[in-house]
């Protein structure tokens, strides 16, 4: 165990696969009750079944506009305690400046961004009433962005920006706001790309010149372990922040 979240309840979105998976078996062997939110019950159900401290699967689509409530009710109604948010559900659409479409802005900023906030909003008072933080999954396309990134960069700006806010509306309420901003990570989305046919030594190869710590990728622990760290007591002094957890990516 690194840190303690003996009887404390977590809530991670998108703990289906990848980032989110590793984040929230993290926070439950560090004694977490984690509330576990995405589209598919059953990779939920399959992760929940190994992990202790009586996790709780909720099915929600954030892609739908009104899910945020819907998703929010489902988890007050298991806890009126929210010690730890980890807002981590995310999707990038590949569309250039020249194929914008309304459907790849619309899905991007619906996951991303609005029922973000919005589940955000909803859970606020419990995490108040809890004085719990919050940890936002960001990204370094949020500062360098990339081709064919537009949708997915601008969406990881504005949760950089809602951060900082937030942070400044929740201070007086002891609720700290910070993020993450991974870089190239050898799970999730990259595995995913991996296995639907982009070759993955060409891309790892080229990528690397980019890493200055030892050209390694990132892992989704190393991801988790940052979350767990700002999601701890260890990091009560800090909030507002972007953290990037990168290996020092030149962006
Ligand atoms: P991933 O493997 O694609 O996982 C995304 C997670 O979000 C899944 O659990 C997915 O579950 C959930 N999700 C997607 N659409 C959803 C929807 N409409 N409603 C509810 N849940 C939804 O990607 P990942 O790499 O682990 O990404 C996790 C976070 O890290 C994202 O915010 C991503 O932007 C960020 N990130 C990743 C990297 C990287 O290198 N991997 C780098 C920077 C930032 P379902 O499909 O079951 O709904």
């Amino acid at each position: 165990m690194t840190y303690d979240f003996s009887g404390k309840t977590a809530v991670v979105t998108g703990a289906s696969r990848g980032l989110g998976a590793a984040i929230a078996q993290t926070l439950a062997d560090d004694g977490a009750r984690v509330i576990m939110l995405a589209r598919s019950e059953k990779a939920l159900n399959d992760i929940a079944a190994n992990m202790p401290n009586n996790p709780v699967v909720i099915p929600a689509d954030f892609a739908k506009p009104d899910s945020a409530e819907t998703a929010a009710k489902d988890i007050l109604a298991i806890s009126e305690d929210i010690d730890i948010l980890v807002n981590n559900a995310g999707v990038g659409v590949v569309e250039d400046m020249n194929n914008l479409t309304q459907d790849g802005l619309d899905f991007t900023f619906n996951v991303n961004v609005r029922n973000l906030i919005l589940l955000t909003g909803q859970l606020t008072p419990a995490l108040m009433k809890a004085r719990g933080n919050i940890v936002n999954i960001s990204s370094v396309s949020s500062f360098s962005g990339g081709l064919g990134q537009v949708a997915y960069a601008a969406s990881k700006g504005a949760i950089n920006s809602f951060t900082r806010n937030a942070s400044i509306d929740l201070g007086r309420s002891g609720v700290r706001v910070n993020a993450v901003a991974p870089g190239v990570i050898d799970d999730g989305m990259w595995k995913t790309a991996f296995e639907s046919g982009v070759d993955r030594e060409t891309t790892m190869k080229k990528m690397r010149r980019l890493l200055p710590l030892e050209g390694r990728w990132g892992s989704a622990q190393n991801v988790a372990d940052a979350v767990a760290w700002l999601a701890s007591d260890k990091a009560g002094y800090v909030t507002g922040q972007v953290i990037r957890v990168d290996g020092g990516m030149i962006v």
